[in-house]
C-alpha cells in the first residue's frame, strides 16, 4: 500500500511506501562504563518506510545523533549499546539484524546498505588527495574487481549527480567550496547505492543559499534512486520542508511522530509545540519567537515521570510520577500515524482542562 503526503513545498511529497527498510525496537544506549551509567536512549522504537525521509530533530543532546549511530553500530566508546534490534529489510525481504552481525557482515553491509554523511562531514575529506581518488578507494574497497576506467566512469557520474563537472575529479578539497565539498561528501555516500542514507546536520555549517541548494539536491535524489534517508537537524522549519514524515526527540525517547506537515500544523505534544514556537513560521507573516524556557535534564542524574514536566506548562500530577509511553493521540482525526507520548493524551474519555486549552475544536477518538 502507498500513501501520498501532503507537503506544500512540493520538495517531501513522494509516495511512501508502507514497507520498512529500517526498523529500530527497543533500542537503548548507555554512556560510561561505571556501575551508573547515564542513560541516554531508553527503549525508541522507530522506523523508516522505503523512500521516505524522515527528520529527527529535538534540542542538542535528546539524543538524535546518538540513536542514528547506534543504529547503524558506529556509536564510538563510551557509548554502550544495552538493548534493542534494528531491522534491516531488503527490497526482496530478507530481513537481518544490523545489531547481531558479525564484523565481516556489517563491514560488508556499509556503504552497500546504508551510509552516513557525517556532521562537518565536508571537513573530512582528505587534504592531500583529489577528490575523485578518494570516492574510487570507497568503491575499489567494496567492489575489488571493478576496473580502474569502470571506477572512474562511476565518480564521473556521481560528481554529475551532485552537480558538479567531472572535470572536478582530479580537484583537491581546498580548491572546493565548502558546498562543493559537501557535495563529495553526498557522493561518496551514495557510491555503492545504500538502501538508507543517515545525514547528520548535513547543512548545519553551510549558508542559507547553499543549505536550500544542498536540501534540494537531496530530495531530487532521492526522487531518482529511491533509497530513503533519516535526515537529523535541530532546525524543525528545515524538517517540515524536507521531510515525509518527523520523529521528535526529548531526553533520549521519541516524544510525537507522525507527518510532517500534519506535525507542522498542529503538534499534540508540548515539546513540539514549544520546539515549532522557537522558529520562523515557513509561511505567511512573521511571529514573535519563543523560546523553550528552563533546559533539558542531566541523564547522568535520572529521571523521574515526564522528563519534560519540569518545562511543561500543562503539568499534571501524574506527569511528575510516571514516565508516559508513545501511543496514539487522542485526538480521532489524527489516525494512527500520529503518536505521541504525553499523558494528555491518556484520558481520552476523561478529557483534562489542559487539552481543551490547547486543542478546543478537538474532536476526541473515544
Ligand atoms: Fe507535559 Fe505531562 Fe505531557 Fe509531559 S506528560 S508533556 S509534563 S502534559
Amino acid at each position: 500500500m502507498t500513501t501520498i503526503l501532503a507537503d506544500e513545498r512540493g520538495l517531501g511529497n513522494a509516495a511512501v511506501s508502507d514497507d520498512r527498510v529500517l526498523s529500530i525496537e527497543g533500542l537503548s544506549v548507555d554512556y560510561g562504563f561505571t556501575d551508573q551509567p547515564t542513560h541516554v536512549l531508553r527503549g525508541v522504537d522507530l522506523d523508516l518506510h522505503r523512500g521516505e525521509v524522515l527528520g529527527l530533530a529535538g534540542e542538542s543532546g535528546c539524543g538524535k545523533s546518538t540513536l542514528a549511530y547506534a543504529a547503524l553500530r558506529l556509536l564510538p566508546p563510551p557509548g554502550l549499546i544495552t538493548g534493542g534490534s534494528v531491522w534491516l529489510t531488503d527490497p526482496s525481504g530478507r530481513r537481518r539484524d544490523i545489531l547481531a552481525m558479525t564484523d565481516p557482515q556489517l563491514r560488508a553491509s556499509r556503504w552497500v546498505d546504508t551510509a552516513v554523511v557525517f556532521q562537518g562531514a565536508m571537513n573530512s575529506l582528505n587534504p592531500v588527495f583529489q577528490i575523485g581518488a578518494q570516492i574510487m578507494d570507497a568503491i575499489k574497497a567494496h567492489q575489488p574487481h571493478s576496473t580502474k576506467q569502470q571506477r572512474l566512469e562511476r565518480v564521473g557520474e556521481l560528481l554529475e549527480m551532485v552537480g558538479i563537472a567531472r572535470d572536478r575529479i582530479s580537484s583537491y578539497p581546498h580548491q572546493l567550496s565548502g558546498g562543493m565539498r559537501q557535495r563529495v561528501m553526498i557522493a561518496m555516500a551514495l557510491a555503492l547505492e545504500p538502501q538508507v542514507l543517515i545525514m547528520d546536520e548535513p547543512t548545519t555549517a553551510l549558508d542559507v543559499v547553499m543549505q536550500r541548494q544542498i536540501v534540494e539536491q537531496i530530495a531530487d535524489l532521492r526522487q531518482q534512486l529511491g533509497f530513503s534517508v533519516i535526515f537529523i537537524t535541530h532546525d524543525v522549519s528545515l524538517l517540515i520542508e524536507i521531510a515525509d514524515r518527523i520523529a521528535i526527540m526529548y531526553a533520549g525517547e521519541i516524544v510525537e511522530q507522525g507527518p510532517a506537515q500534519a506535525m507542522y500544523h498542529a503538534a499534540r505534544h508540548p515539546y513540539t509545540q514549544a520546539l515549532l514556537a522557537s522558529f520562523p513560521p515557513l509561511h505567511g507573516p512573521k511571529k514573535e519567537l519563543t523560546g523553550i524556557p528552563g533546559a533539558p535534564p542531566d541523564l547522568a542524574r535520572g529521571t523521574v515521570g515526564c522528563p519534560f514536566a519540569p518545562r511543561c506548562a500543562f503539568s499534571m500530577p501524574i506527569c511528575l510520577e510516571s514516565d508516559p509511553a508513545l501511543g496514539r493521540s487522542a485526538v480521532a482525526a489524527d489516525g494512527p500515524d500520529r503518536q505521541v507520548a504525553c499523558h494528555l493524551h491518556d484520558q481520552v474519555d476523561d478529557l483534562p482542562p489542559a487539552l481543551t486549552k490547547i486543542w478546543p475544536e478537538s474532536r476526541l477518538a473515544s
